[in-house]
């Protein structure tokens, strides 16, 4: 008969990949207070996909910053693997994708996705392996030599999340990835995010404003509503993997869909 232990630092760091207990953000600008966050409460466990859903200014942003240590909040308690933010991103546990591509116009794609190995002075050898590795996953091997200027935006959006891959995060933050690119785009990439996701194990926070891309995607939903920002509730999406284009026709789809906006216009955002 085996005996319950109690849970150890170590047994907790690797069940939760994120925990955020009553975290709080606080603005201070011009003399003016802004509350970004309130008491926000949150497990991620690894592997998960979890979408930060919600209006403009409700905040996901901020949520997404304090995690990958980019802000500190107010006040509450961050832990990312059982450590500290400020620990995991210098254990670099974390890939970074925003909105806009932000990439080197003077460097070709092979250059841009080795950009974080040559700045940590990964060994050349090394460094060309993990970039073809990249490029593959990618889907880009044919466009190893162009520049981020011949690239129409979905192709510059995955350069950015292959560079974001290159040291192997473990975990991979998104602000609104995909908010630029137009709709038949989107989806590609969404499908394209999945099978990556599949592929690597990497656990995901994807911040989106789009009800149907954070349904497809996710393991859970966390629906968050403004003034101040907080997390109004959390939705589980148990639709079947692998998900593909004819999981947007099932009944299932358009029931969580249903779910999700009820939520939104119970709290007047919708
Ligand atoms: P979202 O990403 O959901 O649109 P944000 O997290 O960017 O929302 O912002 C939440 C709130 O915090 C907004 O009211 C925004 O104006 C405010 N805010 C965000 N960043 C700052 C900052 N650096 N200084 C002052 N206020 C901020
Ligand atoms: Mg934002």
């Amino acid at each position: 008969m085996s005996v319950a232990q109690p849970p150890t630092a170590q047994s907790v760091a690797e069940t939760v990949a994120i925990s955020a207990e009553h975290v709080s953000m606080t603005f201070q600008a011009q003399g003016r207070q802004t509350v970004a966050l309130a008491d926000v409460n949150l497990d991620v466990v690894p592997g998960e996909f979890i979408s930060l859903l919600g209006p403009s200014g409700c905040g996901k942003s901020t949520l997404l910053r304090l995690i990958g240590d980019l802000l500190q909040p107010t006040s509450g308690t961050l832990r990312v693997k059982g450590k500290t933010p400020e620990r995991a991103r210098r254990d670099r546990e974390y890939g970074i994708v925003f909105q806009a591509p932000v990439l080197y116009d003077w460097r070709n794609v092979t250059r841009n996705v080795q950009l974080p190995l040559e700045i940590f002075k990964v060994p050349a050898a090394e460094r060309e392996r993990r970039t073809k590795d990249l490029l593959a996953l990618m889907g880009l091997r044919d466009f190893a030599q162009s520049y981020p200027w011949q690239l129409s935006g979905g192709m510059q959006q995955r350069v950015a999340i292959a560079r974001a891959l290159s040291f192997q995060p473990s975990i991979l933050l998104m602000d609104e990835p995909f908010g630029a690119l137009d709709e038949m785009t989107r989806e590609r990439l969404n499908m394209e995010l999945l099978n990556l996701w599949h592929q690597t194990g990497t656990t995901i926070i994807f911040v989106t404003h789009s009800i149907p891309e954070a349904v497809f995607l996710s393991t859970r939903v966390v629906v968050m509503t403004p003034r101040p920002g907080k997390i109004e509730r959390i939705i589980p999406i148990d639709l079947p993997r692998p998900r593909d284009a004819s999981t947007r026709e099932t009944p299932g789809y358009f029931e969580y869909i249903t779910q999700v906006r009820a939520c939104l216009r119970e709290e007047h955002v919708l």
